[in-house]
């Protein structure tokens, strides 16, 4: 059974973004919608030779009606089956509340969190990802998924911990 990673985070952060660019494919939806993935999507990760599967999730979808419950549903699944979990966070926005919610609930449960900084593209990323230390996990990684950059350093470090 190969590794699992699996992408999780609020919608719009850009996991699909990276799933297409860890897949070498299109098969995730990519949009300024965000919570358009709905479903677990798998995929071979084809980058910086690591042997793993890789998971989109639809993030947590917060909505008038609150949160939506199938999609907190399937990152559970996913989670379930992770060796390593990459949790995303936007960059250009910073912390965002439903980001110190989740990183709440992704420490309880007792797994391999790598927080990774997305949208770095255009930015100075050590400078931008300096409030990302206080969520309390290891430093974050700096990456941006439209270009890869900072994506195979992050893969170098998550075969390290697998
Ligand atoms: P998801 O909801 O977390 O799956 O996010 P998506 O992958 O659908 O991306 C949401 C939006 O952010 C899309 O418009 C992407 O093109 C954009 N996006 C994703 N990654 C990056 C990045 O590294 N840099 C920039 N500038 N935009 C990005
Ligand atoms: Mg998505």
């Amino acid at each position: 059974m190969l590794p699992v990673i699996a992408l999780v985070g609020r919608p719009n952060v850009g996991k699909s973004t990276l799933f297409n660019y860890l897949t070498r494919t299109r098969d995730a939806l990519v949009a300024d919608y965000p919570g358009l993935t709905r479903d677990r999507q798998y995929g071979l990760v084809k980058r910086a030779d690591i042997k793993s599967l890789v998971v989109d999730t639809g993030g947590i979808t917060a909505t008038a009606d609150g949160i939506d419950g199938v999609a907190v549903e399937q990152v559970e699944r996913a989670l379930e089956e992770a060796d390593v979990v990459l949790f995303l966070v936007d960059t250009r926005h910073g912390i965002h509340p439903i980001d110190e919610e989740i990183g709440q609930n992704l420490r309880k449960l007792g797994k391999q969190i790598v927080l990774v900084a997305n949208k770095t593209d255009g930015l100075d990323a050590n400078t931008h990802i300096a409030e990302f230390h206080k969520m309390g996990f290891d430093k974050p990684w700096p990456i941006a998924a439209t270009h890869g950059r900072g994506v195979v350093e992050l893969l170098r470090h998550v075969s390290n911990i697998l």
